[in-house]
């Protein structure tokens, strides 16, 4: 099969199958072949790898990934989808299509049964309807994954890449930065897609670690603490966490927290690097 990265191959194949886009799940695809060549080279596939894409859509992306990879396990939603890849994707052989919902995919059952337990890569250019759940997801279910090699908004990667005290910085990035090395890897304008998204993209690379940077007793709590840190960006940390339903701790034991750390009363959630959440996770802990 011809390679489908380009405006006249994706043309030929959805109009054959009158396949219409639905924007509602994320539908863009990628039209210019350099795109999938430098994901492919950006994730470092080599032939020992087993690679998840997620939402293969008419299999662009997937050929590359087929020719550089030992295997690839493609997980899309769309069931009109599947009978077009039966066609795009035939003649490679180590390419295993599974018709279901990302977010519903038992990734650790897909390294045993494809991987031998294996950690596996990810590659995908994203529905952006639900990037952040799916990132989240394969962050802290434990997922055997060694990287992830992902297409998203730009104004997503650069939430994942932020620091303390920018705009851009809260939760998503300290829980990618806590698990991962991100990387802004390249940019893709709007015109390698079909159809073309109204935003910007970028291919982040996020490798993952294999201990956290910072060691707490609780890491539900810190996710808890972060979460309700960000949850009113406009309130004091103090206030922010002593208000969070999902907490049960008082003004005064948040406040004593965190003048234990040196910091100010009035001190924002914002301001505050991992390394502090994780010490306030560890402080709050003793108050349980
Ligand atoms: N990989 C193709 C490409 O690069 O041309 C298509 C990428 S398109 C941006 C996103 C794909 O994800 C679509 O095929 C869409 O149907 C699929 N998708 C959307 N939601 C999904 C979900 N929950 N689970 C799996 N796939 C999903």
């Amino acid at each position: 099969m011809e390679k489908l990265a380009n405006p006249k191959n994706t043309k030929e194949i959805v109009q054959k199958y009158e396949f219409s886009f639905r924007k509602k799940l994320g539908q863009n695809f990628l039209i210019d072949p350099s795109v999938p060549e430098r994901i492919v080279e950006t994730a470092q596939i080599t032939k020992d790898d087993c690679v998840v894409e997620i939402g293969p859509g008419i299999g662009t992306l997937t050929q590359y990934l087929a020719e550089a990879a030992g295997k690839v396990v493609a997980v899309e939603v769309d069931r009109m989808l599947i009978p077009i890849l039966e066609e795009t994707l035939d003649g490679y052989g180590n390419v295993t299509v599974i018709h279901g919902d990302i977010l519903k995919t038992d990734l650790g059952a897909v390294a045993r049964e494809h991987n031998g337990g294996r950690p596996l890569k990810i590659a995908a250019n994203l529905p952006y309807y639900i990037t952040t759940p799916i990132i989240m997801d394969l962050l802290t279910k434990r997922v055997p994954v060694s990287s992830m090699t992902v297409m998203v908004q730009r104004e997503v990667g650069e939430r994942m890449i932020a620091g303390p005290g920018t705009k851009d910085y809260g939760a998503l990035s300290l829980a990618v930065q806590y698990y991962t090395e991100p990387k802004m890897a390249f940019p893709v304008p709007p015109s390698c897609f079909m159809p073309r998204p109204k935003v910007e993209s970028t291919v982040m690379h996020l490798a993952c670690r294999e201990k956290p940077p910072v060691e707490v007793p609780d890491e539900e709590l810190l996710f808890a603490v972060i979460r309700a840190a960000f949850g009113q960006r406009r309130k004091t940390l103090v206030n922010s966490l002593a208000n969070a339903p999902s907490l049960s701790f008082t003004k005064e034991q948040t406040a004593e927290a965190v003048l234990r750390m040196g910091l100010s009363p009035t001190v924002r959630g914002e301001a505050l690097t991992l390394r502090q959440f994780g010490e306030l996770s560890g402080l709050l802990g003793e108050y349980r």
